[in-house]
Order: C-alpha cells, then structure tokens, then sequence
C-alpha cells in the first residue's frame, strides 16, 4: 500500500508545554494490546491464579530495573511515578479482585485483568477533576503491561527501541514508564494522540520545558518515521512536513519565545515590586515536589498553595499516614530559597475524588460534604495531615491553609483540631513550631461577608478565586456552557474581595490570592489596587507578573480599580483595564480597538 504524504498539514491538540520545536519524527508505536477471554474449568483456576501472581511479581521487577536504570539526573525525580506504579501492583485489593474474578466467571488471567481494570477505570471516569481524572490512566498502564507479560512479550516498545540523534517523539500514548525511559536530553519535543494538561508525560515535560503537543487525535497514524515535524507547544499546534516559508515562520517563533525566556528567567530573579515601592509577595501554586526546581527557576518566593490532594491519590488503597505526609512535607520545608510554604489541607470533594475515602453520594457534590466539612467529620484523617505538617514544621516556615471554610464554627473546630494535635505530638516529644502560622481560604461567598468575625481566628487568608466566582455567580467551574460567565472583574465578585482585603488588613493579618486569576499579568493593576499583599500562581506565569508589578505605580492601580468598579458590566470593567495595560505596556498588550 503507498503511504500518504503530508505536506504542511497542521494538526490542533492542547499545548501543555510551551515552546517550538523543529525536527524529524520518531514514532513510537506501543502497539494495540488487547486481551483474549478464555474459559476455564474448576481445575484450571489455581494455574491461572499463579500465571497472574508472576506476572505481578515480573512487573515489579521491570519497574525497579527502569528505575534504577534511568538515565538521567533530572528523569530521576519522577521515578516515583513508577513508585505509585509499583504500590498499586503490589496492592492486595488489586490482586484479590483479579483473582475472585478468576473464581466467579471461570476465566483466564488476561480477562479477569481487563475486567478489574475497566472497572476501576469506569469510577475515575466519572471524576470531574481533570487532574485526578487523568490518574485512571495509571491503571490503564499498568494493565497493559501485565497483559503485554502475560502474552508472553517481556519488553515494552520502549524499551526496544535505542535511541540515539535529537529526535520529536510522535505516539499513540507515552505510559510513565515510557517516558521516564527514554534519554529525554536526545528529545527536542513531544505528541500524542491521546493525553490531557495533567497527563504524567505533560508533568514530565514542562518540569524539563521539552514543548509538547497531546491529545492531537490522530498524528500517530499520520506520520512516518524521519518525517519533518513543527511542535508548537503554545499554540497547540503539530504541523507535519511543513513547507519552506513555514518553517522559516516557525524558526522565527522559536526564536522569539527563546528570547522572551531568557527575559522571563531574567525578570525571574527580579523583586516584585511597584514603581512607588510597594512590595508584593510572588509565590507558587503546586501539587507535585517534583515543580520545585520550576518554583525556584521562575522566581517564586515562596510556595503559596500546594494542593495537597495528590498524596491521597498516589497512596492508592490505602490513606498516606501522617508519617508519609511528614516525609513529603519536610522535603518542602527544608528548601532554603522559600520563604513560606503553603500546605493546604485536604480539599477533596466536589469535583476532587479519591476512591479510599468514603463519600456519601451527592446530587450537589459542589455543595456538599467537602474539605473542611469532610475532614472535621473525618477527624483521623485529618488528624494524620494536620500532625504531618506539625512534624515538618520544625524543618522550615510551613503554614497551615484550611480549604472551603463557610463558616466560623468551622475555624474554631479546626482550631481545636490542631491543638490536639499539638498536644498529642508533645506528650511524645516531638518537635514542632508552635507558632505555626494557620490560615483559611476564602472562597465561599458566606466567608467574605463575615470576614471581620473571621480575621480575628486566623494568621492569614487566601482567596481562592476559582470557587468564590463559582459560588457567588452560581457557575459550574467545570462546566464549558456556562464558562462565558466566569468573570473575574464581575463587580459582585471584587466587592466581595475588596471587602475581605479590608477587614484583613484592619485585623492586621495578611491576605492573598491564589486562583488563576493572580497568574493572568492584566489583572495584576486591579490585584495591586485591591490591596492584596501576596499574589500565588502556577510558576510559569510569574516573570510576567513580576514585570507587570515592576510596572506599576501602587497609586495609580488603586485610582484605576475606582474607575473599574464604578463599571457596573465586566465587560466594560475588562475594556478600560485592557486599554490601559495596552498604553502602559504596548509591547506585551494588544492596543485596543475603541
Ligand atoms: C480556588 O478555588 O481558587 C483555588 C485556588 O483552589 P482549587 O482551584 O484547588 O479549588
Ligand atoms: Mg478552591
């Protein structure tokens, strides 16, 4: 059959790591893998019990043996992906349900295997989170490669392939384990068929900026080996065998964002700090320890949210105990170049799910039995966060953020918490900062118009601009037809955080924000002129924040917020601020046409 030739055909996915990279395809084809149903007889059901056993046992192994073998200093901190890998092969509840499928139906291994696997599949299918959605994959992989052993075939695509030259890598899916193995220093960019934002290769590559292209559909099937391919990890874009004026585009782009990094990294290290010299705190949004290189390279001063609902993820089965938290908490703390470090607790519920926690089933989940609600009902496993922040606490400046609080009692509960836990942890002698700094987020409308009451029991606030327009426009965060809706300049929504910036401060406690909104550069005059004192975002966005800050005038943004919220439309209120980044900095905003 005569294979098609694309020329200069352009293909849109979600761009998770920016960046262009140019150059010739390697295909990675990790070839379909389906299992086969086979019946069995009474007699056969202990062979088939030992087959899976060893395959377990032989998955383990190659686990192990990638990791050990992984070549790269920089791939090594994400082995412990492979780590989560491992603990759901070695779990039992796994192994048991594969086993009792064996029994009940009269199958073989590779059947009972599918079964089990599509079956926990199916429950995070119905995770609206995309983050802990996209955790089913792992499943998914390791399937796979228990199929892959069971029928015999020992080694993954990967793991066939040597690799050698600078090469994009073009494939169906990149498990893990595939990308932890391939020597990612001869990688100049990536693209998958398949794959979301939060997908493991997408951590991978922005953690080590390869630009990278997933969900793209079909390019697997599209391109050939030594193909000339462009990524366009801004854009999105995958354009295979682009023409000569569009390469020359393209170079041109590569060399533009090049240079614009280079200004990032330099504003990076830079003070964030208006014209007038009002200093503002920068700090970083996280869910994995493995961002921290990202948080310091991209001049965070701190860590102001780490999400802290990955951990109960990657402890499959099984809830992390406040031993595991402590390890993962006091490798944050003992990071010198942060100032503060920001553990949330628990905040799942709604749309953040982990199967171990028992969840009532709701018709509102948004709603419902949620973080803080849950965790005072739950009061060991909150208790097992609370005293692992405790213990790593006395390792560095770590500070306490409660999730979702609606309500005064809420605080004083927690409150109550920790100090039990405060006691707990001295009566057995263990070091902790007792001055630990405790704090709320305020996303809840209800939390903003008692925000004097509330200001008088914490240490801090955070505003958690994601849930608080969610809840006080009454709009689905997660819901795309009602996402026209989601308007951060709302006068509803800066009232409510005018407000709350006003009773912090005449508590005398520190506020900031931390939900997309903070990492948006325009919107940093109308954070200024709201009084905010610190600011928290994904770290990628915080150069152009530090340059929008440096920028400004404290004065002038408290003036412009005036004006913006004497607009009684957002869309007026988004007009004027977009005119006026446009005339303050018209190499970064579009002009705007009247
Ligand atoms: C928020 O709600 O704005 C926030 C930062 O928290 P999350 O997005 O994790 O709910
Ligand atoms: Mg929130």
């Amino acid at each position: 059959m005569k294979e098609e030739l694309f020329v200069n055909k352009t293909l849109k996915g979600i761009g998770v790591s920016s960046g262009i990279a140019v150059g010739k395809v390697r295909l990675i084809d990790r070839g379909k893998i389906a299992a086969n149903k086979r019946s069995i007889t009474e007699r056969q059901v202990e062979r088939e019990i030992t087959r899976i056993k060893t395959a377990i046992q032989e998955a383990i192994d190659q686990l192990n043996g990638i990791k050990d073998s992984i070549p790269d200093e920089d791939v090594k901190k994400h082995a412990f992906i492979l780590d989560a890998h491992i603990l759901i092969l070695q779990d039992e509840f796994f192994f048991n349900s594969v086993i009792d499928v064996i029994r009940a139906e009269l199958i073989n291994a590779e059947w009972a295997l599918e079964v089990v696997a599509f079956r926990f599949l199916a429950s995070f299918d119905q995770v609206e989170d995309p983050y802990l959605r996209e955790r089913g994959q792992d499943i998914k992989y390791i399937y796979e490669r228990l199929v892959r052993i069971l029928a015999a075939e020992k080694k993954s695509p990967i793991e066939r392939t040597a690799i050698k030259g600078k090469w994009i890598i073009i494939a169906h899916d990149l498990s893990p384990a595939d990308t932890i193995q391939l020597n990612l220093n001869r990688i100049s960019g990536f693209a998958t068929d398949v794959g979301g934002r939060t997908s493991h290769t997408s951590i991978v590559a922005r953690a080590l900026e390869i630009p990278a292209v997933v969900g793209v559909g079909n390019v697997s099937s599209l391109v050939k080996n030594n193909d000339l391919v462009i990524i366009d990890g801004e854009d999105g874009l995958v354009i295979i065998n682009p023409v000569k004026e569009v390469q020359k585009e393209y170079l041109a782009k590569h060399i533009h964002l090049r240079n614009q990094k280079k200004e990032y990294l330099r504003l990076a290290r830079l003070k964030a700090e208006t014209k007038d010299g009002f200093k503002m705190r920068v700090g970083a949004n996280i869910e994995l320890l493995s961002e921290m290189d990202i948080v310091e390279k991209y001049g965070a001063s701190g860590i102001g949210l780490y999400r802290t609902e990955y951990i109960y993820l990657s402890k499959r089965n099984n809830l992390p105990t406040e031993m595991d938290h402590y390890h993962i908490y006091r490798k944050l703390a003992e990071n010198a170049a942060m100032e503060y470090i920001t553990i949330r607790t628990l905040d799942i519920g709604g749309d953040k799910f982990v199967s171990e926690i028992e969840m009532p089933k709701e018709i509102n989940p948004a709603m419902g039995l949620r973080a803080i609600r849950l965790c005072i009902k739950e009061i060991p496993l909150f208790k097992a966060q609370l005293k692992g922040i405790l213990r790593a606490s006395a390792y560095g400046p770590l500070r306490i953020l409660i999730p979702m609080v609606s309500g005064i009692e809420e605080v004083r509960k927690a409150k109550a918490i920790l100090a039990e836990c405060m006691e707990e942890l001295s009566h057995k002698r263990v070091s902790y900062n007792k001055n630990i700094k405790t704090g709320i987020m305020i996303e809840v409308p209800s939390a903003c118009m008692i925000s004097d009451l509330l200001a008088a029991e914490v240490d801090f606030f955070s505003i958690g601009t994601n849930d608080l327009i969610q809840y006080a426009l009454a709009i689905d965060r997660v819901n795309e037809f009602v996402s026209y809706l989601y308007e951060p300049l709302h006068p509803a929504v800066l009232k409510m955080i005018k407000k709350t910036v006003d009773d912090a401060h005449a508590n005398k406690i520190t506020i900031a924000l931390c939900g997309e909104m903070a990492g948006e550069p325009r919107y940093v005059p109308v954070l200024l002129g709201l009084g905010l004192d610190e600011l928290s975002m994904n770290p990628y966005a915080i150069p152009r924040a530090k340059k929008a800050i440096r920028g400004l005038d404290h004065g002038y943004c408290r003036e412009l917020l005036d004006e913006i919220m004497k607009k009684d439309s957002p869309a007026d209120a988004e007009l004027l601020l977009k005119s006026e980044m446009a005339r303050l900095f018209p190499g970064d905003f579009p002009k705007v046409e009247e």
